[in-house]
C-alpha cells in the first residue's frame, strides 16, 4: 500500500513544517532541521565559542580540574 504522504515533516528545532521552511535535513533518530534553524545554531555556537568570560549558563573549568599543578 503506497500511503502518499505530502511531506508533512516539520523542523524539529522551530516545528516549521518543510514547504514552509524549505528544505529540511535528517538526522539520526527522524529528528530533522531547516536550514534557518542551522544558521542560527552555527551563529549561537559562534557566539559562544568568542564570548569573553567565563560562560554564565554553565560550568566551564570542569574539564581540568584536578592533579595538574606537577
Ligand atoms: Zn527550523
Amino acid at each position: 500500500m503506497s500511503q502518499h504522504t505530502p511531506s508533512r515533516r516539520r523542523c524539529s528545532f522551530c516545528g516549521a513544517p518543510e514547504h514552509q521552511a524549505g528544505p529540511l535535513r535528517q538526522g539520526t533518530g527522524g529528528a530533522t532541521i531547516c536550514d534557518a534553524c542551522v544558521v542560527r545554531l552555527f551563529a549561537e555556537l559562534d557566539r559562544q565559542a568568542f564570548a569573553p568570560g567565563p560562560n554564565p549558563k554553565g560550568n566551564t573549568a570542569t574539564l581540568h580540574s584536578g592533579s595538574d599543578d606537577a
